[in-house]
């Protein structure tokens, strides 16, 4: 038995897994991937290879939300900087996956939540509507300031 994070939309906790061919029934590309689907409509796919969800089901606004999201937020790790690009010891994907937990990190601590629940699979429409306000004026300098500044505090 799976445990569910209750649907974004209805709150309900027993979602049937259902395959892709039921969500994108045009899509025969994603017809073997694996979704939870819940009984108000509401979906989300599941960790690459298993039946673990990926967050809580969300309905086509939360969806799209999210995905607006992720318009903000992605460039944020996925674009080195031209100051912090050969400068460090870390290829540029371990430089890449290390400004990601940063940028999530301090999403997080922005948005007053935990990092563990800070991923856009479970966000709210509110929270991501929060989640855009702040990152469209965020750059990753300002990220990593705030890093540093962490960094000092726990020193201290
Ligand atoms: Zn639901």
């Amino acid at each position: 038995m799976t445990d569910h994070r209750p649907c974004i939309e209805c709150g309900c906790v027993t979602p049937d897994l259902v395959t892709g061919e039921r969500i994108y029934p045009h899509r025969k590309d994603l017809y073997e991937l694996k979704f939870w689907l819940c009984p108000c409509g509401a979906y989300c796919g599941c960790h690459p290879g298993t039946e673990e969800p990926l967050g809580a089901t969300a309905g086509k606004e939360t969806r799209n939300a999210r995905s607006y999201v992720h318009r903000v937020l992605d460039p944020l790790w996925k674009t080195i900087p031209p100051q912090y690009s050969g400068k460090g010891k870390l290829e540029p994907h371990q430089l890449k996956s290390m400004m990601r937990r940063r940028v999530y990190r301090y999403l997080a601590a922005e948005m007053g939540i935990s990092p563990d629940d800070c991923h856009t699979g479970m966000f709210t429409i509110e929270q991501c509507r929060q989640a855009y306000a702040i990152l469209r004026k965020t750059t990753y300098t300002d990220v990593r300031r705030w890093v540093k500044e962490q960094q000092k505090r726990e020193k201290a």
